[in-house]
């Protein structure tokens, strides 16, 4: 049988709206909240085809000299999703569990996303299938500069620019953005964002994505009348959204009572102190042995009674199988797509303000975008401009959804969307089909 990834995305058929033939199928999940805004919207016919299709996805292999001496090929991903308002912006993942249908839904999602927090990008996605974690620096480093050699025909500041996602970082930034450099024959700082400092990344990028998830959750808890100060949170995923966003949230009065990574959680009603968690985890690198509070599966700490639950790790954590057992009256999404379509109408009936993951992990990106606009203009901002421009930037986002929600009577999700698509579409309209 042809390996997953292989699948041409655009091979599924969904006999009607509320039918799912894979429910962790991230791209179907992504189509289905698409065509209910875009049914919302009165969608143009020929604006929703080209809608519904990727501009670009590129599969590549990748041969790497391990340290062994022997070669492995590992596979590469690049889909640019749409790029009518700009450059294609979006990550690049090394995961094992990396698809096609997942890089390409992630790539739609960066799309929405931009145009949510309007800022000038289109939306891509990368991905290697690769054990990040089973290999040396030295292996992730050839692997990082194949891949960017593969697909240096789209990269470029004017085109397609990533961006760390899961299990990449600055260090990968700083390969992929001296490769391209080197094939151009000169410094081009603008072809990556989520870099180091010293090279041209942005003051407060690192820290943008779990900042941005403080500021909805805060405008959040504040529309919903309850109160910031005390409010209870459960974190799933204590990587750089998950632990920046406690420990935001935690200087913003919330008691963060559970936190988890991949080797399991900890409960304390009494609270977690976020800061001295991040330090153990600088230490140890991962939550296994904290031993404060009680243990908790991940399964467990998504239905634990809080006022707010950050799902900030992977996608298809909330699914029709859980949703019912959500006790959470918030959920702000900082992982992309940590919720099934399938699981949408079961939060909606139990009455839980959904803060969807492409509002609430927008920071990240805007942030990106500042690094873009910086590098360009060769001026760098303070960390205090920064966080400012990226509050106003989550504030006024997060009001235009809310008031597109209660003007359609809609989820926030759905209001999303609809906002993100017209935005896109209006562009499609203004520049025509080139023929
Ligand atoms: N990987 C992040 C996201 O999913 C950031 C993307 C970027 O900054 O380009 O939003």
């Amino acid at each position: 049988m042809a390996p997953d990834f292989l699948l041409p995305t655009n091979s599924i058929v969904r006999p009607d709206k509320d039918t799912f033939l894979n429910e962790v199928n991230p791209f179907e999940g992504m189509m289905s909240r698409f065509d209910r805004a875009a049914e919302l919207l009165d969608l143009e016919p020929g604006l929703y085809k080209v809608l519904r299709h990727p501009e670009k996805q590129i599969i590549t292999s990748i041969p790497v000299m391990m340290d062994n001496g022997e070669v492995e090929v590992f596979q590469g991903i690049r889909v640019l999703y749409n790029t009518s308002r700009g450059p294609a912006k979006g990550g690049i993942r090394f995961d094992l569990n990396v698809t096609l249908d997942e890089v390409t839904a992630l790539a739609a999602w960066m799309t929405w996303k931009c145009a949510v927090v309007n800022i000038p990008f289109g939306g891509a996605k990368g991905g290697v299938i690769c054990d990040p974690l089973k290999m040396s620096v030295g292996e992730l480093e050839r692997l990082t500069r194949r891949y960017t050699a593969s697909i240096i025909s789209t990269l470029g500041p004017d085109s397609d620019v990533p961006a760390p996602d899961v299990n990449t970082n600055e260090r990968v930034m700083a390969w992929i953005m001296d490769t391209y450099s080197m094939r151009v024959g000169h410094t081009v700082t603008a072809v990556v964002t989520g870099k180091p400092v010293e090279m041209g990344g942005s003051l407060g990028r690192r820290e943008a994505t779990g900042r941005g998830c403080m500021l909805v959750t805060r405008d959040a808890l504040k529309h919903l009348g309850m109160d910031v100060k005390g409010a209870t949170v459960a974190v799933q995923g204590f990587g750089n959204v998950g632990s920046v966003g406690a420990q935001l949230l935690q200087r913003e009065g919330c008691k963060i009572i559970a936190i988890s990574d991949r080797t399991g959680g900890w409960h304390d009603p009494k609270g977690i102190d976020v800061d001295a968690a991040i330090e153990y985890v600088k230490k140890h690198k991962t939550l296994e042995g904290y031993n404060k509070g009680t243990a908790v599966t991940n399964e467990e700490l998504l239905t634990l009674e809080v006022d707010v639950l950050l799902p900030a790790a992977l996608e298809n954590v909330i699914t029709t199988k859980n949703a019912a057992q959500i006790r959470a009256k918030v959920i702000c999404e900082g992982a992309n797509g940590p919720t099934t379509a399938a699981a949408d109408a079961i939060l909606d009936e139990k009455g839980i303000f959904v803060i969807p993951d492409i509002l609430a992990n927008a920071g990240g990106v805007t942030v990106s975008y500042f690094e873009w606009v910086q590098d360009r203009g060769g001026y760098f901002w303070t960390e205090k401009v920064v966080n400012e421009r990226l509050e106003d930037i989550m504030v006024n986002s997060f009001a235009a959804v809310l008031n597109l929600a209660t003007q359609h009577k809609v989820n926030m999700r759905t209001a999303a969307y609809m906002l993100s698509i017209s935005r896109v579409a209006t562009v499609h309209r203004l520049r025509g089909i080139y023929a």
